[in-house]
């Protein structure tokens, strides 16, 4: 008999050999029919894996992530059979689970798959997956493994394979295909009751642009037919707010191949735009205790040597600038931090003095490969709204709890009500991977874990996930979609301290090591302003909207009044444009509609006359005739129910 652990701390007696399943029909039937994948002892096993010793078992269905992600990858084997069926010859790579859905990354012996061929395949796995095949694994020794592969001609699976050691290699069949894999999917195929093929892209293989280029398929998958229907109203959605199409209509970035891909120009609405987020936050610094910092775009090589940035992407990023002296190099900033240790180490510093808080929005650039770019989410260059705190020990948990503070502030002036937070911390079964004493580490990550628990977020806790100087905490936010964005870091350092030597006196008349914090509650300007972009349609808030109300005055002749309406607005500190095209007033609305301006205010006759404005709201909704003063204590009032003080 084997004794079996389940996640509410019970334990149950099965025969050795029981299944996840016969588990779960142990519990119940209705159980049982909705289990689709299982993890024992920490890995992910099949439903139909046979247990043989004791251990703890989860077992999960389509409403968690572990069982979306075997769900969506069965499809891919799905997905694979079809492409063999339809495209001979077709060599197969891999088709891992992804955040939605799944890919499938083929070498096509000839043409290419687009747009066109999606329903086909669609139709041709939905067909495999209405035959309830059974995903079966089986070990396979490597030589006839790669016996299998050479057969086929298929030279990927064959280095994937003489990478494996004998013994670990595993197929998984169902009906008449099979593929190398290492398993974790769901017990048969006719759960996949819809399948639809989303996007084909080049991908190169194993991510190395030296290697052949590959074409990756990318689909999803649902229990459901309705639930992809629902999926696919959600991604129309999602293209209509696509922060790049949005970017460009509201006229706020845009890129140029002359400058450079992955570098964003910011125009002047954008720029605007960008300089209204930074004063918010620079406020709001002032008042916690920032003092602002300045360092250049490129440092010395021997800087990122020291900080240990070189060895980590020296290689894999851009390389170093030469000048006509020999041997002098700059890299261009990949971190601020470097700089800002150097800013601390400028003057010494005693117990009294600390903590130190360093604040910069500072420009950094990251090598990305081309295919990796993204609008402003991934680019070469962008600015962080990066500090340093450096702190005594005993100071850490009030410096985090007053940056958790100033992140919810962020994200509550912005309109993110929905967000979570993650607390990553050491793998205590292998404390040599980490730098700093053992006690630090106790002080820093039980610092963290308060904070996060008297600020009342709604965190979970990844052990093992922290990086090798220092525990963490990252903000997750949900946008108005439902799609999870990561924003700012607070993570704590010991490893920058000790290389750059950093000290203060303490009141024992010795020198210590202060303990430093990065922290980024927008992440970085590019990416914070794409979810923003994302998240409101391009409704921004009042506060933070390029222009907050447009002046459209009916005819020629109201322009005068209009102009002066413009200039008491513009004395009031309200952000106006006036249309002074000589359209029609129905088109003028329309476009303002469109360029998505909060407020419209029409002048006509009986404004001039009674001197007010006819204020229409963004979306249709008419306030009627008031005047200017009432106007202006109507936007005042709605900012500052959004933007409170911090
Ligand atoms: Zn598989
Ligand atoms: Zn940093």
């Amino acid at each position: 008999m084997i004794e079996i652990t389940l996640p509410d701390g019970s334990t149950k007696e099965f025969e050795k050999g029981a299944t996840p399943m016969d588990v779960a029909n142990s519990i119940s039937q209705g159980l049982a029919r909705n289990i689709i994948s299982a993890k024992f002892e920490d890995t992910i096993v099949e439903t139909t894996t046979p247990l043989t010793e004791n251990g703890a078992l989860v077992l999960f269905t389509w409403n968690d992530q572990e069982g979306k992600t075997a769900f969506w990858h069965s499809t891919s084997h799905i997905i694979a059979q079809a492409l063999e069926e339809l495209y001979p010859g077709v060599k197969l790579t891999i088709g891992p689970a992804i955040e939605n859905g799944f890919y499938y990354d083929v070498d096509l012996p000839e043409g290419s798959i687009s747009e066109k061929d999606f329903q086909k395949i669609e139709q041709k796995a939905i067909e495999i997956a209405r035959g309830k095949h059974d995903y079966k694994m089986r070990s396979v020794s490597k030589s006839d493994a790669l016996k299998f592969y050479k057969d086929q001609g298929n030279e990927y699976k064959v280095e994937l394979i003489e990478n494996l050691d004998d013994g670990t290699i595993t197929f998984c069949d169902h009906d008449s295909f099979t593929d190398l894999c290492r398993g974790g999917h769901i017990p048969n195929t006719g759960i996949v009751k819809a399948i639809k093929i989303l996007n084909v892209a080049g991908a190169y293989w194993r991510g190395n642009e030296k290697n052949p280029q590959l074409t990756r398929i990318y689909g999803i998958s649902f229990p459901k037919q309705k639930e992809l229907t629902a999926y696919l109203e959600l991604l129309e959605e999602a293209k209509k707010r696509d922060h790049r199409k949005l970017g460009k209509e509201l006229e706020l970035f845009t890129f140029s191949q002359k400058v450079g891909q992955g570098l964003p120009l910011w125009l002047p609405k954008g720029a605007a735009l960008r300089e209204r987020l930074e004063q918010f936050l620079k406020k709001a610094q002032k008042k916690a205790g920032y003092e602002m910092v300045i360092t250049p775009h490129i440092g010395q090589k021997e800087l990122y040597v020291t900080s240990g940035h070189y060895a980590k992407y020296g290689e894999d990023s851009f390389q170093p600038i030469k000048t006509p002296k020999e041997d002098e190099e700059f890299l261009l900033k990949p971190m601020n931090c470097p700089h800002h240790c150097e800013i601390y180490n400028a003057k010494p510093f005693s117990y009294k003095d600390l903590p130190k808080r360093y604040a910069e929005f500072g420009t950094v650039y990251r090598y990305e490969q081309s295919g990796e770019l993204h609008g402003l989410t991934r680019v070469r260059g962008f600015t962080q709204d990066d500090a340093h705190i450096f702190c005594m020990p005993e100071q850490l948990d009030q410096e985090f709890k007053d940056v958790i503070d100033l992140s919810l502030y962020v994200l509550e002036s912005l309109g993110f009500e929905n967000y979570t937070a993650q607390v990553s911390l050491r793998d205590l079964d292998d404390p040599d991977k980490y730098i700093g004493s053992v006690e630090n580490w106790e002080k820093a990550e039980q610092a963290i874990l308060n904070a996060a628990e008297e600020k009342g977020l709604n965190y979970v806790i990844e052990k093992g996930e922290a990086a090798f100087y220092g525990p963490k905490l990252d903000f997750m936010v949900k946008d108005a979609l439902g799609r999870k964005w990561q924003l700012g870091t607070i993570q704590v350092d010991y490893n920058l301290p000790e290389r750059f030597d950093l000290t203060y006196k303490g009141s024992d008349n010795e020198l210590h090591r202060p303990v430093m914090i990065h922290r980024a509650p927008f992440g970085s300007m590019e990416r914070f302003i794409a979810l923003l972009l994302e998240h409101t349609g391009g409704n921004f808030p009042l506060w933070l909207t390029p222009e907050q109300a447009i002046i459209l005055p009916v005819s020629e002749k109201h322009e005068k009044y209009a102009e002066k309406v413009l200039k008491s607005l513009e004395n009031n500190e309200i952000r106006a444009l006036l249309d002074s095209r000589s359209e029609t007033i129905g088109k003028k609305i329309r476009e303002a509609e469109m360029s998505k301006v909060p407020f419209m205010l029409i002048v006509g006759d009986t404004d001039e006359k009674e001197n007010t404005i006819s204020v229409r709201k963004h979306g249709g909704k008419d306030l009627g005739a008031i005047t200017i003063t009432a106007f202006t204590d109507l936007v005042n009032t709605e900012i500052n129910s959004t933007l409170k003080s911090f």
